[in-house]
């Protein structure tokens, strides 16, 4: 007997609390039941077709199904189901993807950690910062400089990282040692008028100067950012930031951490988005299309001298997680990472789907509801705005986003919404005519968001 769809709600309207969720709204309507995916496409419990443009939650890089990972999974299963890194031991699988990952990173992050999910990367990063500047005898240093509408994960540390006041102020967060510093670098909507984006890059790094002066260069650990911010609106930096940043944090001796969570393995067309904008941290977090989301795991990469510290330190690295390095999890995480390669999504495959879809984005800057496309590699961000010349947007603001997700959902394609902001974030191995369908149907969902919201 198979439970039908009201059966499925049902039962998960009375027992099971979701992410991010306004939970009466959503049991009024029941949640929506996936029950299959293959390739870009996923099906709901009603048959329906859908083409998923967010590649589930950022990190599908293979798509869904992919028999190769099934099968580095059942392999991995059946020889060693588990075991751990503690106590020094390892297993063949963890030790060959801390491996490849070193492989992978810029030139001298070669020392990996791993965990199972984006914050909890994130907060072993935040710990094995405050442990190197104790280990350098530099105890004072602990304050960390995130930026305004940063998204780095949900435990209580990635939540104080974050710069989302929504995610904070319910849970008294941010805790103390985590500041934010603005304007996000996002020329669009904080560029001033008669300001070219090169001096808008200039103003975003002085402000993190300004606010590492404030707080004392003595006091600050590390400067975090995503390459291109995510979650918090798909915001491209301005030309040149990452340099004047890179050059800040040297300057006052900051360590300099890339939340590569997002914008890893391929993403942005490089391995990793700080590659793509020419830029290297001390710390890299990444997560999410490490292993295309089939099993969770995150790893933390740090470069040589905090390595140094760490590996002669005469005390115990007291950290470490039941599940880091799980052999499954690293099993079908090196054969994703091996398949990224070698299907050429991080070189000419990559490169050539990557100039199809940014293509197809630009195209629909002619769309009267669209104020601007923005997107490297494979991510895509659209503004919806009433008008377009003053950027005026529909109030109430993000009432257009939803409308405009309503609409996907309803003609078969996934777009998430942030405010007024749609994000685009297919599955690395989409096809040029998988590209046509999903524009096709966005430019569709729009002409009717468009009807809908000028009735
Ligand atoms: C998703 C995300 C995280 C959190 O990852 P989880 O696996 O959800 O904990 C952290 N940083 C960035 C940039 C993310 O996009």
């Amino acid at each position: 007997m198979t439970a039908t769809t009201k059966d499925l709600q049902n039962i998960d309207n009375a027992h099971h609390l979701h992410p991010f969720t306004v939970h009466h709204e959503l049991r009024e309507t029941g949640p929506r039941v996936i029950t299959r995916g293959e390739g870009v496409y996923l099906w709901d419990s009603e048959g329906n077709r859908i083409i998923d443009g967010m590649a589930g939650l950022w990190c599908v890089q293979l798509g869904y199904g992919e028999q190769e990972l099934v099968d580095a999974a059942a392999d991995a299963l059946k020889t060693l189901s588990y075991y751990n890194t503690f106590f020094q031991t390892t297993t063949p699988h963890a030790a060959r993807l801390a491996q490849l990952i070193a492989e992978k990173t810029p030139d001298g992050l070669d020392q990996i950690m791993f965990g199972s999910s984006g914050s909890e990367s994130n907060d072993t990063a935040i710990k094995l910062i405050w442990y190197y500047w104790n280990l350098k005898g530099k105890p004072e240093k602990k304050t960390i400089i995130s930026r305004e509408r940063a998204y780095h994960g949900s435990t209580v540390a990635g939540a104080s990282l974050s710069g989302l006041p929504f995610m904070q102020g319910i849970f008294d967060l941010p805790l103390p040692r985590f500041h934010h510093v603005g304007p996000t670098p996002h020329y669009y909507e904080y560029g001033n008028p008669g300001e070219t984006e090169k001096e808008f890059a200039l103003r975003c790094a002085k402000a993190v100067e300004d606010k590492i002066l404030e707080l004392g260069p003595e006091n600050v650990a590390a400067f975090v950012g995503e390459p291109v911010m995510g979650a918090g609106g798909l915001m491209l930096p301005p030309e040149g930031y990452w340099q004047e940043i890179e050059k800040i944090c040297k300057k006052y001796d900051v360590l300099l951490w890339s939340d590569e969570v997002i914008c890893g393995f391929g993403r942005t067309g490089e391995w990793f988005g700080c590659q793509a904008y020419g830029y290297t941290p001390d710390i890299m977090t990444m997560a999410k299309g490490i292993s295309s989301g089939y099993q969770p795991l995150s790893a933390v990469a740090i470069n040589r001298e905090m390595a140094d510290a760490i590996v002669n330190a005469d005390s115990e690295m007291a950290h470490g997680y039941t599940y880091s390095g799980h052999p499954v999890v690293c099993a079908v995480a090196l054969r994703n990472i091996e398949m990224i390669e070698e299907l050429g999504l991080v070189g000419a495959r990559g490169e050539e789907i990557s100039a199809y879809f940014q293509k197809k984005l630009a195209a629909l800057d002619d769309h009267p509801l669209v104020g601007q496309t923005r997107g490297i590699g494979l991510l895509g961000g659209i503004e919806l705005v009433k008008d377009k010349s003053t950027k005026e947007r529909y109030q109430p603001e993000g009432e257009a986003g939803l409308i405009c997700r309503r609409h996907c959902f309803e003609n078969g394609v996934i777009m998430r919404a942030v405010g007024d902001t749609m994000f685009l974030c297919p599955p690395l191995v989409i096809s040029k005519d998988e590209i046509d369908e999903l524009f096709d149907l966005v430019r569709k969902s729009l002409d009717l968001s468009h009807k809908e919201l000028s009735a």
